[in-house]
């Protein structure tokens, strides 16, 4: 599971995991098991006998469910990760559930958010993220809100999508047309052409040279009213939180692409989902420690693995079930892939087949299936022939009679000679799936 991630953070979480000693207490549980009684725990413990359901221990880290649970040493640190995007409570404490975990996480988040004077200097403006409303597309990057804004006499072109509430920020070294046109080039380089762009009347939204790029570029470009500035309101909410993130990034001195990185992140409210899960389908790789990727299209993705691996499974059970005298079908060479025979012999894993001809093959059980079709063994000496019957009760599932080829089309019988020709070598249909494993 961690092998994904080669990531120091988790080497260091390990590390930590080993030195604490309530961790360590945590891992004997986890292992040997729990008492009945939550009395009967060394007290450093008792207070995780309630969700003891929900922990396991892996590769030398414990788990809540998916959450690493952080030692007490590394808490600090990713309370800091946490909180680089000066977001409230509410979105911290989505951005750690089912990431990180320790008992008293969600306090500590509190205190975190109420300590921070630069949150606390700019409170009001972040009590509220945008609810998404009914026309915010149907696909991500399907229409997006554009506006400008200015910080510490620096100007930023914010990009904002409509469907995932993904946001970018481009540095712009002049508010004109063409500052704007070749940050919006890169950015529909990244991520396609929108097929909308909203935007409010400002110059370089209105100029001639902006109305030859969306038309090239075959965008739907809506300008909004000055007299109906809320219709603008996507982008300039995006303006809100991006700016309220950016001021307290640079009072603090932190890291801007770091902030904007764990926004990007954090799961929204009205969807639960954070904007890169809506934008790509997946969590994006960031400062926290990610235990495995927690994407939808991910879990789909495993499902079918595993029903594969089920199906697969089940029909690797049925090749180990040979018996002495059950007729099958064995690979044989690449030219004539299939022949019939009689199992003469059968191990864990392995057969010996006595091929039509007399001739002992020792094949893997993956390499043989059953028939229920009688196979005729004419000995090595070329007078006597001997006809093995399938056995009356036999554990193999018998294949559909309707769906095998006849005796007179199946790979080869005792009654031809060897020589026969090659366009009658044929693999019985409910056999090609097989093959392909
Ligand atoms: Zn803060």
């Amino acid at each position: 599971m961690f092998d994904k991630i080669p990531d120091a953070r988790i080497t260091e979480i390990r590390r930590e995991t080993a030195k604490d000693t309530t961790c360590q207490l945590l891992i004997d549980r986890i292992i040997e098991g729990w008492p009945q009684n939550k009395n009967d725990l060394k007290p450093e413990v008792r207070p995780y006998f309630s969700i003891r359901d929900t922990l396991s221990f892996y590769d030398s880290i414990i788990l809540k469910g998916e959450a690493v649970l952080i030692p007490k040493a590394w808490r600090g640190q990713i309370k800091e990760r946490l909180h680089s995007a000066h977001l409230g409570f509410d979105s911290m404490v989505r951005r750690a559930r089912g990431t990180v975990f320790w008992l008293g996480m969600n306090q500590e988040i509190r205190q975190l958010a109420d300590n921070c004077e630069h949150c606390m200097e700019r409170k009001p403006k972040l009590q509220k993220e945008p609810l998404r409303k009914h026309d915010d597309g149907n696909y991500p990057w399907e229409k997006i809100g554009l506006d400008l804004f200015e910080i510490q006499g620096r100007n930023y072109l914010l990009t904002i999508d409509y469907y995932s509430n993904f946001i970018d920020v481009d540095l712009l070294t002049a508010t004109s047309s063409s500052q704007v046109i070749i940050k919006l080039k890169k950015q529909f380089a990244q991520f396609g052409i929108p097929r909308i762009i909203i935007s409010d009347g400002g110059p370089q939204f209105t100029s001639d040279e902006f109305s030859q790029f969306t038309k090239r570029w075959c965008i739907q470009h809506h300008v909004t009213s000055p007299y109906h500035p809320k219709s603008n309101g996507k982008a300039e909410a995006g303006v809100k939180i991006i700016r309220g993130m950016m001021v307290k990034c640079l009072n603090s001195r932190t890291d801007q692409y770091e902030a904007l990185l764990e926004l990007r992140n954090t799961p929204r409210q009205d969807t639960g989902l954070s904007p890169a899960q809506m934008m790509f389908g997946r969590e994006t790789r960031s400062m926290l420690p990610l235990v495995q990727e927690k994407s939808p299209r991910n879990q789909k993705r495993d499902a079918r693995k595993d029903c594969i691996k089920k199906s697969y499974d089940r029909s690797a059970r049925i090749k180990l079930k040979f018996e002495n005298s059950q007729p099958v079908y064995f690979r044989h060479k690449p030219d004539i892939p299939w022949r019939k025979g009689v199992v003469t012999e059968s191990t864990d894993r392995n057969c010996i087949v006595t091929s039509t001809d007399g001739v002992q093959y020792k094949r893997n059980s993956e390499h043989i299936r059953p028939t229920s079709i009688p196979v005729q063994i004419r000995d090595k000496s070329p007078e006597r022939t001997t006809v093995q019957e399938q056995p009356a009760d036999t554990h193999v599932k018998e294949p559909d009679q309707r769906r095998s080829v006849p005796e007179s089309t199946c790979l080869e019988s005792a009654t031809t000679p060897v020589t026969r020709p090659r366009r009658e070598v044929k693999t019985p249909t409910y056999l090609k799936d097989y093959v392909r494993f």
